[in-house]
């Protein structure tokens, strides 16, 4: 809040003094007691973290911190700040929004806000797409998904579908429910009990393809492995498939064979299965293709997510995108049974369509396929030349550099090595951004995501390639 920005730090408290009140402004010596780099978060960094940079402002695709230094932020924070920081018609939407109204309650109010951006982001999804609920994050938005598709099943008269399939690895969220389909056996072994198991199926991977098989074939295979597990829990009890399209941190932007995501689509259709698309990370225009299914015209799912780079950091927000006749069958039996305090919230969705119209006037998902080629070349070269990059993968601005310890074998460095944390914490130190998993590093691999803003400029993209050669040559001396 502002009170608490005004204990001592002088760019905060000249960055705000106009919001300020001048007694408020001024250092305040029962404030600030907390030491810098002191944890003041419950999920505090283990010891001998070091300690992180203060934020003090960012704008485009820069940060910088309270001593001065600038960082050129390569992975949009967490792969969600796709139009990068300070951006002036957003802020201004949020302004007038809050002005206008914070907040108004949908179940008593329509809100213009809700209304425009629901409209605006259904053309830009396309046909099929005609039902947008907005909640305030990813892993609430997965739920959303599921709990739709449920009441979607059951106005069908199918109320014995419940289950969803998901792929391992993969990640849908952190929330009870978003955890219980994600692929991630160190979560469920911890927070298992509190959750209902859920199948799972191979992520058709690209890189480790087992003994046997070429990208075809494995992809095949992956997709009949869908089949058999489907068959076997029997169909008339599953409800969903859910898939990142392109993958996010749990996969190293994975980019499935042409031939699984054909098959998935065929599968799904043919027991009835409900596909849901996690487009959390990929969509909005991330991969070059405002929904990531558009790169596979024969995998059309029947709902699509979309989270981080739909509020672009500027404010939590989540959507769920349904076809129009399936979300009348729902309204018809009573409507759909979910809401949070904070859905359809007028300020999230002034951002969505302030985010949404920057998106679209400025040409940034063409810009995402175009500034995209020109990094995964800049990377591929990398990895012709490091003797530690072992793969380069993804689609438009939302790629991966997996490093290994051995290219002819593709052995990853041991999870103690850290390897994807160490280059991100090197290129941290020389002023570059990348965004890296925080846990179960090494398990299946070990790679950073490299997503910058979608705004980059050519320019941009070779400083930005530039920075992680000279991260990953440091990196590969420092892990010997
Ligand atoms: N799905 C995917 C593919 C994600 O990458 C994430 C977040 O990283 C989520 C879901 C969860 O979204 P949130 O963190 O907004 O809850």
């Amino acid at each position: 809040t502002l009170g608490s920005f005004s204990n001592g730090d002088p760019i905060m408290t000249e960055l705000l003094r106009n919001s300020l009140d001048d007694r408020i402004a001024e250092p305040t010596p029962a404030l600030g007691t907390l030491e810098r780099g002191e944890p003041i978060q419950v999920f505090a960094a283990p010891p001998g973290t070091p300690a992180k940079p203060r934020i003090a402002r960012a704008e485009g695709i820069y940060m910088w911190d309270t001593d001065g230094r600038r960082y050129v932020d390569a992975g949009s924070g967490p792969v969600a700040c796709n139009i990068g920081y300070g951006n002036r018609r957003v802020l201004a939407a949020l302004q007038t929004q809050a002005a206008a109204a914070a907040f108004a309650n949908p179940a008593s109010f329509e809100s213009a806000a809700n209304r425009l951006f629901a409209e605006r982001l259904a053309v830009a999804a396309g046909p099929g797409y005609e039902r947008v609920f907005v909640v305030s994050g990813g892993s609430e938005a997965n739920e959303a998904a599921i709990k739709l598709a449920r009441q979607m099943a059951v106005a069908r008269g199918e109320a014995a579908r419940w289950k969803v399939v998901s792929r391992q690895p993969s990640y849908h969220g952190g929330t009870l429910g978003a955890l219980s389909v994600t692929g991630d056996p160190t979560a469920h072994e911890l927070f298992g009990p509190l959750m209902k198991p859920m199948p799972k199926v191979p992520a058709p991977v690209t890189y480790r393809i087992p003994p046997g098989f070429d990208q075809e074939s494995w992809a095949e295979h992956c997709a009949e492995v869908l089949e058999r597990t489907i068959l076997d829990e029997g169909p008339e009890t599953v409800l969903a498939f859910i898939q990142e399209p392109v993958g996010g941190l749990a996969t190293g932007a994975l980019v499935p064979h042409a031939a699984y995501m054909r098959r998935v689509r065929e599968i799904c259709t043919r027991h009835g299965v409900m596909l849901i698309h996690d487009e959390v990370m990929s969509g909005g225009g991330r991969t070059g293709a405002f929904l990531s299914h558009e790169h596979w015209p024969d995998c059309r799912p029947d709902l699509v997510v979309l989270a981080k780079g739909a509020g672009a950091g500027y404010f939590p927000l989540g959507v769920v995108l349904a076809p129009r006749d399936r979300v009348a069958e729902v309204a018809s039996g009573g409507g759909f049974m979910h809401g949070h305090t904070a859905f359809g919230n007028p300020l999230a969705c002034a951002v969505g369509l302030a985010v949404l119209d920057e998106t679209l006037d400025n040409g940034l998902v063409g810009n995402a396929a175009e500034q995209g080629g020109r990094l995964r070349a800049r990377l591929d070269d990398l990895m012709a030349r490091s003797p530690i990059v072992g793969d380069v993968r993804g689609k438009g601005l939302l790629l991966a550099v997996e490093l290994v310890a051995d290219k002819a074998t593709k052995t990853p460095f041991p999870p103690s090595a850290v390897a994807g944390a160490t280059l991100a914490r090197v290129a941290m130190e020389q002023g570059l951004i990348l965004y890296q998993r925080r846990t179960n590093a090494g398990r299946d691999g070990d790679w950073v995501m490299v997503a910058p803003p979608l705004i980059a400029t050519a320019g941009e993209i070779d400083m930005i390639a530039d920075g992680i050669a000279s991260a990953v040559a440091e990196t590969a001396r420092r892990l010997g």
